[in-house]
């Protein structure tokens, strides 16, 4: 169950704020482990950006990320949750002056979950080829610094997306938000893009589940 990219105009509308109702303030934060791998060629700060800017949005879900390394598990974490996310290639652009390269065609795989037998496995990995390439020729026209922040906040809507299938279970998808089945360049740049209400709900409701369920320490 891969994230795609479609072809879609640049500066297309997003009507996905968030029900301020909706927030679980107050309520205690699931914890969720998300044990990052990456290529020893990623460079860090659009790696740090995608971690502050995920951690943010599932927290708005009712998730408090703690980030690990497969190859030392976490230890005495109460976390309820765990996923394997593996950032293949390269996330992000070099600074100063940097070659477009040609863009990702349509259709190009930003991101896939594992599936066995219809069960969603906590397994994903983001292609960061495909994503550079598609945020690149926007990215190209800004200083450093921004495009590390943008970079790193289109790595956390693809992750987040991925992250949606496996704390759900769910092979669905939504037509709107984080949760649609494929992003356009505006979606993964623009300065508003998050989950739908049902989504943000349905994850609520499963983090309070996941809550209760977990002995206290
Ligand atoms: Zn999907």
């Amino acid at each position: 169950m891969g994230l795609r990219h479609v072809s879609v105009g640049f500066g297309s509308v997003q009507a996905l704020h968030t029900d301020p109702s909706l927030f679980r303030t107050g309520l205690p934060l699931t914890g969720l482990a998300v044990y990052l791998t990456v290529d020893p060629a990623q460079p860090p700060t659009p790696l740090e950006n995608m971690k502050r800017e995920l951690s943010g949005m599932m927290q708005a879900a009712g998730y408090r990320v703690v980030y690990g390394d497969p190859r030392a598990p976490l230890r005495n974490a109460a976390v309820s949750a765990l996923v394997v996310m593996d950032l293949r290639g390269r996330c992000g652009m070099p600074a100063g002056n940097y070659r477009v390269e040609p863009s990702a065609t349509s259709g190009a795989d930003l991101a896939e979950t594992a599936v066995s037998n219809g069960v969603v496995l906590p397994f994903s990995h983001i292609n960061c080829g495909n994503l550079t390439r598609l945020v690149s020729p926007v990215l190209a026209e800004e200083v450093a610094t921004r495009r590390d922040f943008l970079c790193g906040r289109a790595m956390a809507r693809v992750a987040v997306h991925e992250l949606y299938h496996v704390m759900l279970g769910s092979l669905k998808h939504r037509r709107e938000g984080i949760a649609k089945p494929s992003f356009s360049v505006a979606d993964l740049l623009d300065e508003y893009f998050d989950f739908d209400c049902v989504t943000l709900a349905l994850l609520r409701q499963r983090a309070g589940q996941a809550e209760s369920t977990t002995p206290r320490q």
